[in-house]
C-alpha cells in the first residue's frame, strides 16, 4: 500500500465511521448473531496475496458491523461509558502515524513530555493536590496506564516493594520472602473485579471488607481489619478505596480511610475509574474529601471523558517509589540523564513499550476545552436525574440508592424475580443494553447514561422500552 492508497483507504474509513455514528440510532444496540458467526464466515488462513482495501471495507461493513455491540449508542446503558469522540479518534490516527514507542525520553521526547503536560493539565482540572503533579516541587507526577486494572496492580506491586524496603531497613535480618508472605491488601466487597484480580496477580492476600449499607468502606471497619491482622502477625500493606463503585456508584470516605492508612504505613490507592471524571466539576469534589492522604489516584478518561480506550490517568505523590520498584537497567536502555523532572516512563508501568496515548488526551482536552468536558459530565448527570424522575413517576418501580452521577439503579416492587425477568427480556429484545447489580441484598437494574450523543429524547425512548416490557410482565402476559 502506498501513500495515495493510504489516503483513499483512510478517507473511506473516516466516512464510514462518520456515517456509522450519524446513523447509530437506526441499529439495535445488541447484535443478532450467534456465537461462532464470524469464525465461520472468515477464511481459516491469512491471505497469501495482498488484497485491495475496498475488499476490507466491504467485509467490515458486511461481517464486522453486524456482530458489533454498539457501545456508543444512546441505547447503551450497561457497565459505564466507553469514551469515544472524533477528537480522540483523530488523536489516535496522529499517534499511530508516528508509530513511536516512548519508554524513555530519547525514545520520543514529545511522547514523554506531552504526557507530562497533559497529566499536569488534567490533574489541575480535577483539583488534585499540587503534590500529585509533576509541575510541583516534590516527587509527584502523572502517568497514563492502559487501564484502571493496571493502575491498581501497579499500586499493589509498588506498595509491596516499599513495605519490604521499609521493614528490612528497620530489621536487616528479616527475610524478604517471609515479609512478602505476610503482606495484606484491603478493599471493600463492592470493589471492581479488577481490584480483587490485582491481589491474585500480585500474589498478595486481599481482604474484601464488608461495606456499610450504603456501599461504603468505613474507617472503623478498616482499622478493625488492620488490628486483627497485626495480632495474627500479618502486615497491612495496600488499601484500594473506591470512588464510584461499579455496582451502585458508591463513594468510600477517604477522610476516614486516609488517616488510618497513613498511621499504619499502608499505601492508599484510589480507584475512581468512572466517577473521577466528574471531579473536573467543582461541585463534585467533596466526594474526594481526604485526597491529601492518598498515595496514588487513578481514573479513566477512556470512560467518561470522551477519550477512546485505552487511557487511564494515574497520579502518585512520590514517583521515586515507582522507580525503586520497577527500574531494571540494560545497556541498550541507557538514556540521556537530565536534572529535570522528566520521567523515564518505563519505570512507572508494567510493560516496557508504551503507546503515544497522551496525543488523544491532548486532542480531546483542546477540542472540547475544560468547559466542553464539564458540560458533557453535567449533561449526563442531568439526564440521569431526568430518568430517575420518569421511573419514580411510575409506582411499580423503586429507584435506589439515590443517584449521584450518571448511573441510576432501579427495581420493580414485585421483587428480584420479576426485576430479573424484566432485564432479561429487555436484553433479549436487543433494543437496550443494561446489566444488573445488587443493593442491600436486592437485585437491581443499572441504567448508565453512556453515549456522548445522548439527549433527553433518547432517555424517553429507553424509558418507553422499559415501561412497555414492564407492562407486559406486570399484566402477566408472557
Ligand atoms: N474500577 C471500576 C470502579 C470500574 O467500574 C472499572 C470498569 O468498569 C474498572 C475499575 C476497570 O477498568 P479498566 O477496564 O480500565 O481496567
Amino acid at each position: 500500500m502506498d501513500s495515495q492508497q493510504f489516503r483513499d483507504f483512510g478517507k473511506a474509513a473516516i466516512d464510514l465511521v462518520a456515517d456509522y455514528i450519524d446513523n447509530i440510532r437506526t441499529r439495535d444496540v445488541l447484535p443478532s448473531v450467534e456465537p461462532g458467526y464470524l469464525v465461520d464466515s472468515l477464511p481459516e488462513n491469512a491471505p497469501e496475496q495482498p488484497e485491495e482495501w475496498q475488499e476490507v471495507i466491504k467485509d467490515f461493513t458486511e461481517l464486522i458491523l453486524p456482530g458489533t455491540t454498539h457501545w456508543t449508542s444512546p441505547r447503551f446503558h450497561a457497565f459505564f461509558p466507553s469514551g469515544s469522540s472524533y477528537a480522540s479518534i483523530v488523536g489516535n490516527i496522529l499517534a499511530d502515524g508516528l508509530g513511536v514507542i516512548g519508554f524513555s525520553w530519547l525514545a520520543s521526547p514529545a511522547c514523554t513530555e506531552l504526557e507530562v503536560v497533559t497529566m499536569n493539565w488534567l490533574g489541575k482540572l480535577l483539583g488534585l493536590p499540587e503534590e500529585f503533579l509533576n509541575c510541583s516541587p516534590g516527587r509527584g507526577g502523572g502517568v497514563i496506564q492502559g487501564s484502571a486494572s493496571e493502575a491498581t496492580l501497579v499500586g499493589l506491586l509498588v506498595s509491596k516493594d516499599k513495605a519490604v524496603r521499609r521493614l528490612t531497613k528497620i530489621n536487616p535480618s528479616l527475610d524478604e520472602a517471609e515479609i512478602k508472605n505476610k503482606l495484606v491488601a484491603y478493599t471493600s466487597d463492592q470493589c471492581n473485579s479488577s481490584v480483587e484480580k490485582a491481589g491474585s496477580l500480585g500474589s498478595m492476600r486481599m481482604r474484601l471488607l464488608k461495606a456499610d449499607s450504603d456501599g461504603r468502606l468505613r474507617g472503623a471497619t478498616l482499622k478493625k481489619a488492620f488490628d486483627e491482622d497485626i495480632a495474627q502477625g500479618l502486615i497491612p500493606c495496600y488499601v484500594v478505596a473506591n470512588l464510584g463503585t461499579t455496582g451502585i456508584c458508591s463513594f468510600d470516605p477517604l477522610y476516614e480511610l486516609g488517616p488510618i492508612c497513613n498511621e499504619y504505613n499502608a499505601w492508599l490507592h484510589v480507584d475512581a475509574a468512572y466517577a473521577g471524571s466528574a471531579f473536573i466539576c467543582p461541585e463534585y469534589r467533596h466526594l474526594m474529601k481526604g485526597i491529601e492522604y492518598v498515595d496514588s489516584f487513578d481514573f479513566n478518561p477512556h470512560k467518561w471523558m470522551n477519550v477512546n480506550f485505552d487511557c487511564s490517568a494515574m497520579w502518585v505523590k512520590d514517583s521515586s517509589e515507582l522507580v525503586k520498584a520497577f527500574d531494571i537497567q540494560r545497556i541498550y536502555l541507557d538514556d540521556i540523564k537530565t536534572d529535570t523532572k522528566i520521567p523515564d516512563y518505563r519505570h512507572w508501568q508494567m510493560p516496557l513499550g508504551r503507546r503515544f496515548r497522551a496525543m488523544k488526551l491532548w486532542t480531546v482536552l483542546r477540542i472540547y476545552g475544560a468547559e466542553g468536558l464539564r458540560k458533557h459530565i453535567r449533561n449526563h448527570i442531568n439526564l440521569a436525574q431526568y430518568f430517575t424522575k420518569l421511573v419514580r413517576n411510575d409506582d411499580r418501580f423503586i429507584v435506589e440508592p439515590e443517584p449521584l452521577m450518571g448511573l441510576v439503579c432501579f427495581r420493580l416492587k414485585g421483587g428480584d424475580k420479576i426485576t430479573k425477568k424484566l432485564l432479561d427480556n429487555l436484553v433479549k429484545s436487543k433494543k437496550l443494553y443494561m446489566v444488573a447489580a445488587t443493593y442491600r441484598g436486592r437485585y437491581i437494574i443499572r441504567f448508565a447514561v453512556c453515549s456522548r450523543m445522548i439527549v433527553k429524547e433518547d432517555i424517553d425512548v429507553s424509558w418507553s422500552f422499559i415501561k412497555q416490557e414492564a407492562d407486559v410482565l406486570c399484566n402477566g402476559i408472557q
